[in-house]
C-alpha cells in the first residue's frame, strides 16, 4: 500500500516520459474509440487517480459525467469490453472503476461522519477528526467447478441463474462469508445452491471483477455424493453435462469460461 498519487498530480514534471492514457469513468463505462481504445491525456488533475504504470503508458483515471463527449470517444460498458480486451486492458479498467467507487462512497467517516481526505500517498480516505481509515474494499466470492466422472464420461455440473437474461450456464460462485475459509465457503455454496457434496477442492485462479468490487477465487471440485436439489430462488436449471454436449457458457474473458476450458480440454 505505497502507491504515490499526490506527487504525480502536484509536480506534473515528476511524470515519468511516457503516454498518458486516460482510464475516463462514469459507473461501470469507460470512454472508448470506436476499436476500444483509451484516450491519451494531455494534463493530469489533482482529482485523478494513478491506475497502473506499463513499459510504454502510464494510466490515470477520473470520474467524468454521463454526459461527457469528446471526439470520437464514447462511455462504453465494461462488460461490452470484455471480449475485446486483453486481461490487462481489462484488469486495469477494473481497478480504475472500483478506484472510482471506492472514492465516491467514502467521501465521510464511517465512524463520526466528518468530511474525509484522501491520502496523500497511498489509495486510503483518511478522516481528519479521528483518523478512521477507509480502504478500497474487496469482496471474496468463490467460484467452482465441479466434475463427475460415470463409466468414463466426464461431466461438470454447470448452472442457469433466475437472472441471467439469456439461457447461459455458469458454475457455482458466492460470497466468501466472515470467518469463513475460501475451501469452506466453497463447500457451504454448493451444498446451500444445489444440494451436493464435493471433495478434493484445489485453487485454480483468480479474477478481479467490479460488478461491483468482487475478487473471483477459482476452484475445481469433484463430486461426492448427495442428489440435485436446487435452491429455487438461485439457481433455475442445474445438470452435470458431459464434456462434448455443453450449453451455451458465459462469454469468454471471464473466470467462469475460462475454467470451464481448462477443465474440458484438460
Ligand atoms: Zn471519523
Amino acid at each position: 500500500m505505497a502507491t504515490i498519487i499526490r506527487d504525480y498530480t502536484t509536480d506534473q514534471s515528476s511524470i515519468p516520459q511516457k503516454k498518458i492514457k486516460g482510464l475516463l469513468i462514469h459507473h461501470n463505462s469507460v470512454l472508448v474509440d470506436d476499436n476500444g481504445h483509451l484516450p491519451d491525456l494531455t494534463e493530469i488533475q489533482s482529482s485523478d487517480l494513478l491506475v497502473a504504470e506499463t513499459e510504454e503508458f502510464i494510466y490515470f483515471t477520473r470520474e467524468i459525467d454521463a454526459e461527457y463527449e469528446t471526439n470520437g470517444f464514447k462511455l462504453t460498458q465494461l462488460r461490452h469490453l470484455l471480449t475485446r480486451w486483453s486481461t490487462r486492458d481489462f484488469e486495469h479498467a477494473s481497478r480504475a472503476i472500483q478506484l472510482q467507487l471506492w472514492q465516491r462512497s467514502h467521501l465521510f467517516c464511517s465512524c463520526c461522519g466528518t468530511k474525509t481526505v484522501r491520502h496523500p500517498n497511498e489509495y486510503a480516505m483518511v478522516c481528519p477528526a479521528c483518523e478512521y481509515t477507509q480502504y478500497p474494499r474487496l469482496q471474496p466470492c468463490v467460484i467452482v467447478a465441479i466434475t463427475r466422472h460415470d463409466n468414463n464420461q466426464p461431466s461438470i455440473l454447470l448452472a442457469r441463474s433466475p437472472r441471467f437474461p439469456i439461457p447461459m450456464f455458469s458454475l457455482i460462485a458466492g460470497f466468501v462469508e466472515v470467518g469463513e475459509t475460501l475451501e469452506s465457503a466453497v463447500a457451504r455454496e454448493v451444498k446451500e445452491e444445489v444440494g451436493i457434496d464435493i471433495k478434493n477442492i484445489r485453487y485454480m485462479g483468480s479474477q478481479p471483477w467490479p460488478f461491483p468490487t468482487n475478487l473471483m477465487i477459482g476452484f475445481q471440485a469433484e463430486y461426492a455424493g448427495g442428489e440435485l436439489i436446487l435452491q429455487e430462488d438461485e439457481i433455475a436449471e442445474a445438470a452435470f453435462y458431459p464434456f462434448d454436449q455443453l450449453p451455451l457458457l458465459p462469454p469468454t474473458g471471464s473466470i467462469a469460461n475460462w475454467m470451464i476450458d481448462e477443465i474440458v480440454r484438460g
